[in-house]
């Protein structure tokens, strides 16, 4: 059949289609979208790191024009155009139907990271990833909540390792035309500017938006030309600097994020404070009541009741405190315009309002100034009442304001394209859920559908999924990460010249039971753990019918040179152990690699040191592709774990000491390891299928995969903390 080529006017639509799509990252987490993307420049997808904005920049527009001449690649982009104007437009969405008041009066949800994806790198790890994730949820319920954050133009760093298998961190600059972000304007259409005081200082700020799908994220910039260069540099690096500069960024975050919001004229029911870093903003809403004429003591009290607090760690250094003389500094323009003695704003931060020795504290701040603050699991809620239980004198233990939601992950966005397409294949061949019969459902219905429970549960029901697909989709995933793997390992040591000599196409058995562990190397989340029976270790590791293999991938602070040593240890494992060739470390963990790894892994690893990990959330994004969790009952595991879905290693207790509890923890691993998964893995029937560790795939999908996602969590928020509470604001 003869196609009518393509009107200019048609192309036009489809080129600022393909345009605006490029720049609001719900293409992130379309598969078609994404699909569109990746085939105007395969190369470019792969060289470019996944950046649509760069690929149409690279794309000349008269490429463009003729590729689109292609009636059937035409017809999928206007496709896709068509499902991102449905979901943009979206008006029946349960954020409309239970939250309809916070479409006018959104909640301002404020976070010194987001991670949105391995383009933007503006997030130093779980903290930003949940804020990401947070963002997405909201807009896939067409919730009313923007977002507030910074922009670093250098971003988190990347690493690399050198000779010495020591971490270095190199930072390049983002480039905002290169990234899906749109700067914020005024009504003339110019940049829009506000200022905040900090130090003896004015400093002025202008703003990025980053579209995600219908929710904005604004970014603060300080980068520009009348600011000293210091106060251009707040915005440079992902908590960079020393305690000067974090004091700094963190009113730029809080009071500057709300002289935002008002210079854009939105009027938040609620701030949310995602973590102590943005508490600030409680001051900035008590400076704006003051100069409105309410006294302190009532504008602090509707302060209040617009505040929420999500407390994210039990780690001590967790939680930023910031010296008398700091505070002081810092605050010596601001604080004028607080007409009270600096000391009644000092008490705020204060476990013991009146010791003037007393650090400022930010949690000890957002606490004080919040109508309800909440922990991140239900264990991490039990040890921050615990941890807090002298801000609250007279209330017992158990009274504690503080009470949790226990942390989701944006299914959809983490799922691996192979996994989508899998999925979605398997619905439309099922006829189920919301699409008829052999056709695929639209992007709207497919997303609410991968989110629910019932298809979770027929996932996991061997009538519409059997052994052998599942299994098969198990192998393609721990292939397609082993051959990421070589190709990652090939690039990072072809950088370092020493003669040692690694046939990277014979790295890592295909066959062999593929344990991950990538997070942080936060020292408590203990990475080396597993490799101190070390012996025994490399025993599994060469077993000839039952072999077992690592791969591992994180990064230290660079700060933290205990980090960085466990990093130099597990790479020297790596390169000069009898562990060479069942272990590797991958460099430069970020959102990219996280998706490989724990897509391909049929373990995913995790040994915190209870009650450390508040809740965890690398581990939640196994489930969907088929993987299970190997971990201490710490955190979401401790709620998610039910004998039959995965994997515990000890009890629901941990020893007084950190030398008996690491003792016990590396014990029972290994027990754990060897008594049961091992064996489960290779239990293979005649046909060769392991049909008991199928079993507990299906297992974890039933009864883990749909109930930690974000959609549950923000709709919790929502139910719990968003909409309006009672007059005695009780927090759960
Ligand atoms: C999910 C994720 C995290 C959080 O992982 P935890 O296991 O909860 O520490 C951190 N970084 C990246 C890149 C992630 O994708």
């Amino acid at each position: 059949m003869m196609q009518k080529p393509l009107t200019s006017e048609e192309l036009r639509e489809l080129t600022v289609g393909l345009n605006k799509l490029a720049r609001n990252i719900w293409w992130t987490w379309d598969q078609g979208a994404q699909e569109v993307f990746q085939e105007l420049s395969p190369r470019g997808w792969q060289n470019l790191y996944h950046n649509a904005v760069a690929i149409l920049r690279e794309v000349s527009d008269y490429e463009l024009r003729v590729r689109l001449q292609d009636a059937v690649f035409a017809q999928r982009v206007r496709q896709v155009l068509r499902e991102f104007q449905g979901y943009l437009g979206e008006e029946a969405t349960w954020g409309a139907e239970h939250a309809a008041q916070l479409r006018h009066n959104p909640v301002a949800y404020f976070s010194a990271e987001f991670g949105f994806h391995e383009t933007l790198p503006i997030a130093a790890g779980g903290l930003g990833v949940l804020a990401g994730d947070h963002a997405k949820a909201a807009s896939d319920l067409g919730l009313g909540l923007v977002g507030v954050t910074l922009f670093y133009r250098e971003g988190y760093f990347q690493q690399t390792i050198d000779s010495n298998n020591w971490q270095a961190e190199h930072y390049t600059l983002l480039h905002p035309k290169n990234l899906p972000m749109e700067p914020v304007l005024n009504e003339r259409g110019d940049q829009l500017v506000c200022n905040v005081d900090i130090g003896m200082n004015q400093v002025a700020f202008h703003a990025w938006r980053v579209n995600v799908g219908r929710v904005p994220v604004y970014l603060l910039d300080s980068n520009r030309d009348e600011n000293e260069q210091h106060f251009r540099d707040l915005t440079l690096r992902v908590y960079g600097g020393d305690s000067t500069t974090r004091i700094m960024q963190e009113m730029l975050l809080g009071i500057g994020g709300v002289r935002l919001l008002r210079a854009l004229g939105v009027q938040p029911a609620v701030f949310h404070m995602n973590e102590g870093h943005a508490a600030f903003l409680t001051l900035e809403l008590t400076r704006e009541k003051l100069a409105a004429g309410a006294g302190f003591e009532a504008a602090l009290a509707q302060t209040r009741q617009e505040c929420i607090f999500t407390t994210h760690t039990p780690v001590e250094a967790g939680h930023d405190r910031f010296s008398p003389d700091l505070m002081d500094y810092a605050m010596h323009r601001f604080r004028t315009q607080i007409p009270v003695p600096f000391h009644e704003v000092m008490k705020l931060g204060r476990v013991k309002p009146d010791d003037r020795r007393e650090a400022f504290c930010m949690t000890v701040l957002a606490l004080k100034l919040c109508r309800s603050a909440n922990a991140v699991s239900e264990l991490h809620g039990r040890v921050s009442r615990h941890m807090w239980h002298s801000l609250y004198p007279d209330k017992p233990l158990e009274q504690v304001p503080i009470g949790h939601i226990t942390n989701g992950i944006h299914l959809i966005g983490w799922m691996k394209g192979t996994v989508r397409r899998f999925w979605r294949r398997k619905l439309s061949e099922e006829g189920t859920g919301a699409a008829p019969s052999g056709q695929p459902a639209s992007a709207p219905d497919w997303q609410r559908t991968i989110n629910s429970p019932e298809f979770w549960a027929r996932a996991a029901d061997p009538a519409f999924l059997s052994d052998e697909e599942l299994w098969a989709l198990r192998y393609k995933l721990r292939r397609e990460l082993i051959e990421f793997a070589r190709r990652r390992l090939l690039i990072q040591h072809h950088s370092l010249t020493h003669g040692d000599f690694i046939e990277y196409d014979h790295l890592l058995n295909p066959d062999a039971l593929t344990i991950g562990f990538g997070r942080r190397f936060a020292t408590y989340k203990r990475a080396p753990l597993i490799f101190q029976q070390f012996d025994n270790i490399v025993r599994l590791t060469r077993d000839k019918t039952r072999p077992i293999q690592f791969v591992f991938a994180g990064k230290a602070h660079p700060r933290d040179d205990a980090g960085k040593r466990y990093i130099q240890h597990i790479i020297h494992l790596s390169k000069f152990s009898d562990l060479k060739g069942h272990l590797v470390f991958l460099e430069n963990y970020d959102i990219h690699v996280a998706r490989q790894m724990v897509s391909g892994c049929d373990v995913w690893l995790n040994n915190p040191r209870r009650p450390l990990e508040a809740s965890g959330t690398s581990g939640m994004k196994a489930g969907c592709h088929g993987g299970l969790n190997l971990s201490i009952l710490d955190g979401w595991w401790r709620e998610g774990y039910d004998g039959t879905n995965g994997f515990a290693i000890g009890q629901d207790a941990h020893a007084d000491s950190v030398e008996e509890q690491d003792r016990q923890d590396s014990a029972n691993l290994y027990r754990v390891l060897t008594e049961e998964v091992i064996p489960l893995f290779y239990q293979r029937d005649s046909h060769g299928i392991p049909r008991q560790w199928i079993q507990r795939i299906r297992r974890a999908m039933l009864t883990l995969v749909p109930r930690f996602t974000a959609t549950r969590m923000v709709k919790e928020y929502v139910e719990r903390y968003y909409l309006p509470t009672d007059s005695a604001g009780t927090p759960h």
